[in-house]
């Protein structure tokens, strides 16, 4: 009997955790609703509704925000989700540079710092870095740390779900032996959760971005390695080991050049950030004795030269032929690109879509929008901040007091 009762007492509290986790999903959707309409929407009691909002009331997330209009009858208490209550760190390691974003709870920046770095080179020093940078955010936006919820963390490399804090010793090798979420669990002693970069962006775009109407979408990032990321039915897929979308690996030409990866003419070799600044410096005359950066070729296509424009057109091109196969795949709604080269906009855009046209089956490519990021250079980093949010709604048991606040 006694091992029957504990059965009812996890099934209890299994049930409170999802009624609590409904609810608080509603609130943060709706950001103002009565209790009634809570009781109506999600079918559970009055009384019920009511435990679980007083319970959210004292955990900070929600509180009483006014009256609503009357139905007949007393006027209803509106409750509003407190976007504040709770800070979160979304970080974005990138290849060669650290980006540390402070949000609240409704992905809105509110402190951010950018290092330069050579991250590849220096897990410690882009350890430090990231840690300074969060102590900086937390500093000036007067965050306590007991308001910090956790940190979400994008990388330029794989994940595996078994492994999320180790990154690829094919990509990032001098970062053997590092782990990422266990070096920033133990300094800040919060949840910290670690994704692919692209994963990130797709994941970013989908709450707050081009797939907000619910679409099925792609992103595409475009910088020092190329990943895509997908978002279908609202959830990111990583497929079985955490690869799924790592399209800077598709061979566009098998006899082109030499990969890091052991393979020829992967798609990185011909539009990753080094070849096509590579390419800038041969190409590009005023630019005698220095290797442009991503932004002098942007800037230069914008304004018209020649040669950045033929840079432009290729990274159209061969993204083009890359795209046009995740298209027949995939067939998503929309497909986002980011990354700093495609700040150049149409003139990118048009080659892709020609290509694609060309090369992806008509019915495929007829209900796919190809599009720029409107998220800007924070994209991942909030992606990264939102990975944190969508545990937090899913499931608060994943989360320290306060706020777990369980009565
Ligand atoms: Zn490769």
């Amino acid at each position: 009997m006694a091992g029957e009762n504990a059965q009812a007492t996890v099934d209890a509290q299994g049930m409170r955790a999802r009624n609590s986790a409904l609810l608080l999903n509603l609130i943060w959707k709706e950001r103002q609703v009565s209790r009634a309409d809570l009781a109506r929407r999600t079918g559970l009691s009055p009384s019920t509704v009511s435990a679980i909002v007083g319970d959210l009331e004292r955990s900070g997330l929600v509180q009483s925000t006014g009256e609503g209009i009357s139905r007949g009858g007393r006027r209803p208490t509106l409750l509003g989700f407190c976007d504040d209550a709770f800070a979160i760190v979304g970080v974005e390691l990138g290849a060669s540079h650290v980006l540390v974003t402070l949000t609240n709870l409704r992905g809105e920046v509110q402190a951010a710092r950018h290092g330069a770095h050579a991250v590849q080179g220096d897990p410690e020093g882009a350890l430090a870095l990231i840690r300074s940078s969060i102590d900086d955010c937390l500093r000036s936006e007067r965050v306590a740390r007991r308001r910090l919820l956790g940190i979400g963390v994008a990388v330029p490399s794989p994940v595996h779900p078994s492994a999320p804090g180790r990154l690829s010793p094919l990509i990032l090798p001098a970062w053997s032996g590092y782990d990422v979420q266990a070096h920033l669990a133990g300094a800040y002693n919060v949840p910290v959760f670690v994704d692919n970069d692209a994963n990130l962006g797709a994941l970013a775009e989908g709450w707050w971005g081009a797939g907000r109407s619910g679409d099925d979408l792609t992103y595409i990032k475009v910088a020092t390695g190329i990943g895509a990321g997908y978002v279908i039915r609202g959830e990111v897929y990583r497929g079985a080991g955490g690869t799924a979308g790592e399209i800077g690996h598709l061979a566009v030409d098998p006899s082109g050049p030499r990969c890091v990866c052991g393979l020829n003419g992967c798609l990185t070799t011909f539009i990753g950030s080094k070849a096509i600044r590579t390419l800038a410096r041969e190409r590009m005359t005023g630019e005698r004795g220095r290797t442009p950066t991503i932004a002098d070729i942007v800037k230069s296509a914008k304004a018209g030269d020649a040669a950045a424009r033929t840079i432009v057109d290729e990274v159209g091109h061969f993204l083009g032929i890359a795209v046009a196969g995740l298209v027949n795949l995939m067939n998503p709604a929309v497909v986002v690109l980011g990354g700093e080269i495609t700040a150049v906009g149409d003139l990118l855009l048009d080659r892709l879509r020609e290509t694609v046209r060309a090369r992806a089956l008509s019915t495929s490519v007829t209900e796919t929008r190809l599009v720029t990021s409107n998220l800007g250079e924070q994209a991942i980093a909030v992606g990264a901040a939102t990975l944190v949010l969508q545990a937090a709604l899913h499931d608060r048991a994943l989360f320290p007091t306060p706020f777990l606040a369980v009565s």
